[in-house]
This record gives C-alpha cells, structure tokens and sequence, in this order.
C-alpha cells in the first residue's frame, strides 16, 4: 500500500504528465469507485474540465479543476494511474477512464477495489470528510514537537497503531512507522500515553527523516507513465529496509533477530533489544 512518499510521487508524476490537459470526457466503469457520484454525474461534473494542478493531502491524490472543482482520489491497496496512447484498449480492472485532450486516457486501475474517488467542490475541499479529520502534514508547522506530544499524551493505543492512525499522524503506513521506530529505538508495543519527551522528540524527528529519504528518492524521470502506482523503489526495498519485512533476520545494529508480531491486524518488525 503506498504511503506517503509514494502519493507524492503519483501527484507529482500526473502533475508532469497531464497538468494543463483537458478532460473531454470521464467514465465511471466500477460505480463503487466513486460511491457518492452515479456514472452520468461523474461523467458530466468532470467533461471538458482543464486540469489546473495535481497536488497531495494525507494519502490522497487531489486533481484540482478549473471548474472550480478538485476530483479526491485514494489508491489504497492496488490502485494505480495508468496513461495510455489511443490505439490500446482499456486494461482489465480499469474502473474510471479520462479521455483526455491530447487523444492519451488516463486510466484508474484497481484490481483488489478499494480505491475511492469522490469530487467536491474546491472551497469545501478542507472541508471534505476524507480531508477534515486528516492530521496536519509531517513537514507543516502545524505539526510541532507540542502537537505530536500532546497527542502522544491523550492516546492509549500501542505507539505503532498511533503512527498508522491518520487523524494522528498523517501519510505513514506500516513500513515507515515501523521503520520509524526503529531509528527512535522506541518499542512498537510501547503505549502512546507513557512515551517519554525525550523519545517523543527523538521519534518526531525520525518520523520526519524517513519520509524525507524516501521522497527523495522518488524521481518523476523513472516514472512509467503507464504505471503510475508510485513503486519507485520496491525492487531495492528488500535490501533498503532497516526493519520492515526482516522477520528472523539480523538486526542491522546488534545482530538480534528481528520479531514479527501483529499489531491491529497488521504485521509489525522490530529489534528487542534496540527498542525499548
Ligand atoms: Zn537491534
């Protein structure tokens, strides 16, 4: 599932690809994609509307129309962005097609259907239910040592279920909050409540370090415009993970064989001995 950096790599790869371009004509194929919208209002609404902009907010993909309005998109488990020339036919599992002005369509694709589309309009975009209980971006100031804290203090959940609540900590999915933990050598189990200052200040500020790693080294250049999923770096990621997906193998800093447990049904890897 992608998480922050690669949302941001999707956004900034359309933004590339089909900023200015305009939409002549949309196709809602999967209705649940977009549950809010039947297919002939999803394809009104968004007909012969010129894409100002492609921007991100929490793990959303925002196309922001100048119609006045922006088209939310999530790709949750599966969904990718597909640009396609006109001769080739829709690839299975195409849920919404954009006939686009230059004769190219951009394709959603999802095979596992979980991805979500919804549009509103621009002045109620902070306003949208997906966006409003998002917590602050990791990189605004809204996000201070003093938010992150306090927060910390008023939850009682595992740190780890904290860091992959979105209204808490937005943009981390399992493997930067895993990754996370383990460069603050904070115990994934560890209750929210009772992390110290000190180890809140020292998580903040990694929290902050893996994402910006790894959005740095997404590049739109080696962006497949036909397979815009954001998964610059998964062949590397294997050997590129501290923790995450390690299970049994040594700790990169002691050695320890690294634990999987599950945590809210998610799987969680850590070092016992570094984190505590
Ligand atoms: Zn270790």
């Amino acid at each position: 599932m992608p998480e922050l950096p690669e949302v941001e790599l999707v956004a900034k790869s359309l933004d590339v690809l089909i900023k200015g371009r305009k939409i002549i004509a949309a196709e809602l194929l999967r209705e649940r994609l977009a549950p809010e919208a039947d297919p002939s209002t999803f394809g009104e609404t968004l007909s012969n509307s010129i894409i100002n902009f492609i921007h991100r907010r929490g793990k959303h993909v925002l196309f922001d129309l100048d119609s006045g309005r922006t088209l939310i998109t999530h790709l949750r488990m599966t969904g990718r962005f597909m640009l396609i020339p006109p001769e080739r036919g829709n690839p299975k599992f195409s849920h919404a097609v954009f006939y686009l002005d230059d004769e190219t369509r951009l394709i959603f694709q999802d095979h596992r259907h979980f991805g979500m589309m919804k549009i509103v309009e621009t002045r109620d975009l902070h306003d949208a239910k997906e966006i409003k209980k998002l917590a602050p971006e990791p990189f605004s100031e809204e996000f201070s040592l003093k938010y992150f804290h306090n927060t910390l203090k008023t939850t009682k959940k595992s740190i780890k279920e904290f860091l992959l609540d979105q209204t808490k900590v937005c943009g981390l999915g399992n493997i930067y909050a895993s990754e996370a933990l383990f460069l603050a050598n904070i115990d994934p189990q560890k209750l929210s409540h009772k992390i110290s200052i000190k180890k809140s200040a020292q998580l903040h500020k990694k929290i902050r370090e893996v994402l910006e790693v790894a959005i740095a080294q997404g590049s739109t250049l080696n962006v497949d415009p036909e397979n815009i999923d954001g998964s610059y770096h998964n062949a590397e990621a294997e050997t590129r993970w501290l923790v995450y997906d390690r299970e049994n193998l040594p700790c990169t800093h002691c050695e320890t064989p690294i634990i999987r447990l599950k945590q809210g049904g998610r799987s969680t890897f850590f070092c016992k001995k570094c984190q505590r």
